[in-house]
């Protein structure tokens, strides 16, 4: 098939390059003219494992082009994928107007029957303006197909590649038999593809993001509680995560959520609720309790050094929201390491990926390293923001020695703390008793 997907980022990129891989011509659009010449000389704006293959590869069978033509993608498929982003405005409200300005331009120059297919989250009503608008500039039949994403950094092609559910908002049969064949090569085993309409498909989106918010959050109420009373957060994981009702994903405990999905799709729901009379009663406190998990922590680390707050010096490992992602935007790490500095605290921070971002994010503030444990020279403790694969298991002989002090707090509670307390080092945790020396 033919396919355009119109803004090429953590979304747009994955999208085409799994559907290209499937066979289809894509043509990829963005209005960011530097990221359209990097990608055409093979440099990739984002970090995502495996993705670098797919590009390659798909670029070089002539499957993957780039351009910041919008009328060339326009002339040149059946399918127009919509991928732009839909940030905040101040009051929490999703800021369609990229998605609103794309359809003007779409309905500008359709020539012939189109799908337009929203991949962006969106609010749900946008299908409506979105119709409206391209209706406004041209006669030529189109059809609206409400198809919220699911994928998550670090694993986005997986994800992609082998979906849980694939969601066609649609009600039109002409536009789901499309749809159901462009999809059919990811879901070889069984179909995952569920039909609705397209206000259902649109709240889909925000009620399985609220959801998976809800679990992080109501965790990190518990390891509160926990580390009030005692109690090891870790075994209550274990506990509650083995009831078949409950299940064992997304109860991790931490510094809270980040990334720019679920902290700013809570705030629109919260706002949409506003709007259509309905207090969020259960957003607006998974989302204070995400805060207060961020701010929580951060005043730990500052208890610590109370005093001599401007004289400590922190080695931060992971800056990116989560593991496998370069992608910082509402970072715990950045939100933290922001109170750090705030603090006259200075940080030798490292991240597999994520440094340049971070430091772009910190205006420079920071001295990045490429190797953690060079990082820990002359750092008073190790802060651990971020759960990469490769902080699981250091060498807690090397962290002891090079600490001044040395103390370890850790955000994503990697570690056995006996182990911890063996090397030496005290520990912090989450919802679990620190171990002191
Ligand atoms: P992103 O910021 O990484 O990419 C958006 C791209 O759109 C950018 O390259 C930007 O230059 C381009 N763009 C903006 N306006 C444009 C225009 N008028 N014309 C052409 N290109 C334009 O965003 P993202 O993280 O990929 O998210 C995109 C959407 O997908 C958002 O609505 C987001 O909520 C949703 N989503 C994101 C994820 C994720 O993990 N990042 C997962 C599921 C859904």
């Amino acid at each position: 098939m033919k396919i355009c997907v119109v803004g090429v980022g953590y979304v747009g990129l994955v999208t085409a390059a799994c559907l290209a891989e499937a066979g289809n011509n894509v043509v990829c659009v963005d209005k960011d003219a530097d990221k359209i010449a990097g990608l055409k000389n093979g440099m990739l704006p984002i970090y995502e494992p495996g993705l670098g293959e797919l590009v390659k590869h798909n670029e070089r069978l002539g499957r993957l082009q780039f351009t910041t033509e919008l009328k060339y993608g326009v002339d040149n498929s059946l399918i127009i994928f919509l991928a732009v982003g839909t940030p905040s405005y101040e009051d929490g409200s999703a800021d369609i107007s990229a998605i609103l300005s794309v359809a003007g331009e779409i309905g500008k120059y359709l020539s012939e029957y189109r799908i337009i297919a929203i991949k962006s989250t969106v609010p749900v009503g946008t299908y409506k303006k979105v119709i409206e608008v391209i209706k406004s500039k041209t006669e030529v039949s189109f059809d609206y197909v409400s198809n919220p994403e699911f994928l998550k950094e670090g694993d986005a092609v997986e994800d992609f590649m082998r979906p849980d559910r694939i969601i066609i908002g649609t009600t039109n049969p002409a536009a789901q038999k499309i749809m159901k064949q462009l999809y059919g090569p990811f879901m070889r085993k069984s179909s995952r593809i569920l039909f609705m309409d397209p206000a259902s498909a649109e709240l889909t989106k925000y009620a399985a993001n609220m959801m998976l918010a809800t679990r992080i959050s109501f965790m990190n109420e518990i390891s509160a509680l926990c580390e009030r009373l005692g109690a090891d957060v870790e075994l209550v994981r274990g506990g509650l995560g083995s009831d078949t009702r409950i299940g064992s994903a997304f109860l991790f405990p931490g510094v809270g959520f980040g990334g720019s999905c679920l902290p700013k799709d809570i705030r629109a729901l919260i706002h949409t609720g506003s709007v259509h009379g309905v207090d969020m009663a259960i957003a607006k406190a998974v989302e204070r309790v995400n805060i207060e998990a961020r701010e929580r922590f951060a005043k730990r680390v500052k208890d610590c050094f109370s005093g001599s707050e401007d004289r400590t010096v922190l080695a931060v490992w992971g800056l990116s929201f989560k593991a496998k992602t370069d992608d910082v935007r509402e970072s715990p790490a950045i939100y933290c390491i922001k109170k750090f500095l705030d603090w006259k605290m200075k940080i030798k921070a490292y991240d597999p990926e994520a440094g340049p971002t971070a430091a772009a994010a910190l205006g420079g503030k920071l001295e990045i390293f490429q190797n953690g444990y060079d990082a820990l020279d002359k750092a008073d403790a190790l802060v651990i923001f971020t759960d990469w694969q490769e902080f699981r298991n250091p060498d807690f002989d090397v962290i002891a020695a090079k600490l001044k002090r040395p103390v370890i707090f850790d955000g994503r509670n990697l570690y056995d703390p006996e182990i911890v307390k063996n090397a030496g080092i005290e520990y912090h945790s989450i919802g679990r008793a620190a171990i002191l020396h």
